[in-house]
């Protein structure tokens, strides 16, 4: 085959896989800037090899054509990379003016060149072809700038690595096609094999614009080097065969197709397998952080504890910028801000407003990206789409945006499984929002994760989402769980309520069966007169009736809901003023009843004590709750002095791994000790060995202590006596 004709059939072949790109383009329906100008630029590469074909056309028309590649290359890369990357200062949409103005000059003096040919007084014209097509080659090389501007300006790794790739393949197919223009013997006076290679850079840019998922662009760049590699390689063969050996053309065939077969499968396994490796090493360990967060999860009971570590586990694997959770409000009618990392999102967001959003969360359980609501509006203008379905698609970007979220996804409550299955099976329930179907969003999702990269507008891959998407659900669970905590130890409440009301009645009958009693003694004579000892039952009353309010308002005190005004406080000033009133107390009874023994008390206090958070009222009555019970077990002791020990201290616990200290509180009496069955009941409300006693100091301190995060333990002492310690967390 002459070389000639060799050179113009590779430019037919050239010109078709560009009509074929340029034709894709055209056909997607797209109407992007970024779509328009790359089919400018296919169309200027198609022109430019077609006029290649017909050798009387090719030098005029196909140098004309040639001059609007470099043009429309910087057109398109200008207003594809102005689309697709955010955060980036490029100066203007298109070429910038003066690059217009040299393109009409050039193509003006090419038109005069022509129509002067063959005038000898113009003999100096016939340079200008020569010298624009020298150029072209570095404007080709220029044109790849943008890409190079925007590297050096984004901050994002990744959409560096994707620039980079761009910035060299590009950079290797105008190398090898300038050099296959370039006259024999340098180069082989058109295109050849190697030019193909700037119709895989064709490709490459053309996958880029429409597949913008990171992963998809590794698997691209694999098949792309693989491509080129080939290309190259059989080029290489070519050549060697045909210029070097003089080989006749139907044996280079045969040779060709020969290497092809043996060298193919090895090269692509091998290329592709490095560019993996490259490409995704990174971004696997990201997933396994992510991985790893979600297994942490089930141990982690406080929802706010949930938030706080997923957030802080999404922050540190530096796979976004921004991130936030919202949880359903009590009431249902709306989801509050309860974290976030990052930029700062909206505080709540309206159910009823937000509606498009959170119904298509919950009809499709998928997450929602900023970028398939794009490619979806896209989807809708150029087919089927009706204005309902684009606003509501609108409508859902539009909350996105005020969510300052590139990704959103929803926390499923585990129950609502069964029936929101059943709406993402209803088709289309991705783009309609109907009226008529029962939303109660407080059901069907509790809340949003809400994850952002602003460093590129589509960073997520679907692996990502995946993960991040169980992440969410493993949220969903803690959170449900948690609210199922609550309400388990509200009926547990309730249960022992119930169990208390039977003491309760109890306790008030005996009263009021001692206050009966006294008031028929009470009771007027046949001649009026009030009896003579009517004083001492008036007394029983009075002394019965104060004790029934006591047991009511202490009752009360432990039915009520948990309303504590907490603050940091310090636990010794607390028990510096709980001894004082202790102090009084004492010295009232000794000086009511001179025969008890006046309780000592000693009070050891751990200097710089860590502060607790909680509500000082309610710490007080519980310590002085314990200090009475230890003064009271005292009171009939005959043997020895009786000493009250309040001490404070730190105690370390272990959780999940790591050591924190509780601030302790002992109170340590010498009475006779907590008796074996009153032991086995302590905390049972109206559970009492005592006279006068409600049975309802220990429950109450304890439902206290249990509000404030700690607990109270109770022990016998060695030596006799009893000890109860109160353990309390402290301020981290
Ligand atoms: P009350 O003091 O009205 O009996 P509590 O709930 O405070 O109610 O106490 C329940 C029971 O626990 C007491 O009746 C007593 O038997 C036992 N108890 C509490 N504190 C002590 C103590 N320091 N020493 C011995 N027994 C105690």
């Amino acid at each position: 085959m002459p070389a000639a004709t060799a050179i113009s059939s590779i430019s037919a072949l050239l010109a078709a896989l560009c009509a074929v790109i340029g034709g894709a383009v055209l056909l997607s329906g797209r109407r992007r800037p970024s779509h328009r100008t790359f089919l400018y630029f296919t169309t200027s590469l198609f022109l430019w090899h077609l006029f290649s074909v017909f050798v009387n056309l090719r030098v005029p028309l196909a140098l004309a054509a040639l001059l609007f590649v470099p043009v429309s290359l910087l057109m398109f890369l200008r207003t594809w990379l102005r689309d697709s990357i955010s955060n980036v200062a490029l100066p203007t949409r298109g070429a910038p003016r003066t690059i217009w103005a040299l393109l009409v000059v050039g193509e003006l003096m090419l038109a005069y060149s022509y129509s002067v040919s063959g005038d000898p007084r113009q003999a100096w014209a016939e340079q200008i072809p020569p010298l624009l097509k020298v150029l072209v080659v570095p404007s080709l090389y220029l044109a790849l700038t943008p890409l190079w501007q925007v590297y050096r300006q984004t901050v994002s790794r990744v959409d560096k690595r994707r620039l980079l790739y761009l910035i060299g393949v590009g950079l290797l197919a105008i190398t090898v096609t300038v050099w296959e223009h370039l006259p024999t013997p340098i180069g082989r006076g058109g295109a050849a094999l190697g030019t193909v290679l700037s119709i895989v850079y064709l490709y490459f840019l053309h996958q880029t614009l429409f597949l913008d998922r990171l992963l998809d662009i590794n698997e691209l760049l694999g098949r792309v080097v693989v491509l080129s590699a080939f290309v190259l390689l059989l080029s290489a063969v070519h050549m060697l065969l045909t210029s070097i050996l003089h080989v006749e053309a139907n044996q280079v065939v045969t040779v060709v197709a020969f290497v092809m077969l043996t060298v193919y499968e090895p090269l692509r396994r091998f290329l592709e397998g490095q560019v993996q490796r490259l490409t995704t090493r990174e971004r696997f360990d990201q997933m396994q952080r992510l991985a790893e967060l979600r297994s942490a999860l089930p141990n982690v009971i406080d929802p706010r504890e949930a938030v706080r570590a997923v957030l802080s586990g999404l922050e540190e694997t530096g796979r976004l910028t921004s991130a936030s959770v919202y949880l359903l409000e009590s009431d249902g009618n709306g989801y509050e801000l309860v974290g976030h990392c990052g930029s700062r999102a909206v505080e709540r967001l309206d159910a009823a407003a937000r509606r498009p959003l959170l119904y298509r969360l919950v009809s499709t359980r998928q997450p929602v990206t900023l970028e398939q609501l794009e490619r979806e509006h896209d989807l809708l203008t150029g087919r089927w789409g009706t204005v309902a379905d684009l606003e509501t698609l609108d409508a859902i970007a539009r909350t996105l945006v005020e969510l300052q979220a590139g990704a959103v996804m929803g926390i499923y409550p585990s129950r609502s499984v069964e029936s929101s299955r059943r709406a993402s099976t209803v088709s289309g329930a991705l783009l309609h929002v109907s009226e008529d179907t029962a939303f109660v969003p407080s059901e069907q999702l509790i809340g949003l994760l809400c994850i952002k990269d602003d460093r590129s507008r589509d960073a997520f891959a679907s692996a990502e989402l995946d993960l991040l998407a169980a992440l969410a659900a493993q949220l969903g669970i803690t959170v449900q769980n948690s609210q199922l905590y609550e309400r388990m130890k509200e009926r547990d409440r309730l249960a022992a309520l119930g169990q208390m009301a039977a003491g309760l009645a109890h306790e008030i009958r005996n009263p009021l069966g001692a206050i009966k009693g006294a008031a028929e003694f009470i009771a007027p004579m046949a001649d009026g007169r009030l009896p003579e000892d009517a004083g001492d039952f008036v007394r029983i009353v009075i002394e019965e009736t104060r004790r029934l309010n006591r047991v009511v308002s202490q009752f009360l005190d432990y039915a009520r809901p948990w309303r504590g005004d907490e603050s940091p406080l310090d636990v010794n000033d607390v028990l510096q003023k709980t001894v004082a009133v202790l102090r009084q107390i004492i010295d009232e009874q000794v000086s009511e009843q001179p025969d008890t023994v006046a309780t000592q008390v000693v009070l050891e206090l751990l200097p710089d004590l860590p502060q607790v958070r909680g509500d000082a009222e309610q710490l007080k009555q519980v310590f002085l709750n314990l200090a009475l019970n230890a003064v009271q077990a005292m009171a009939g002791k005959q043997d020895g002095p009786a000493i009250l020990q309040i001490a404070t201290g730190l105690r370390p616990v272990g959780r999940l791994g790591t050591v924190l200290h509780h601030v302790e509180i002992r109170f340590a009496d010498k009475g006779s000790g907590i008796e074996p069955q009153a032991m086995k009941n302590l905390f049972i409300p109206f559970f009492t060995t005592k006279e006068r006693g409600t049975g309802l100091g220990l429950p109450i301190s304890q439902r206290i202590v249990e509000n404030h995060g700690g607990f109270i333990e109770a022990r016998n002492r060695p030596g006799g006596g009893a000890t109860f310690v109160v353990v309390l967390p402290c301020l981290s």
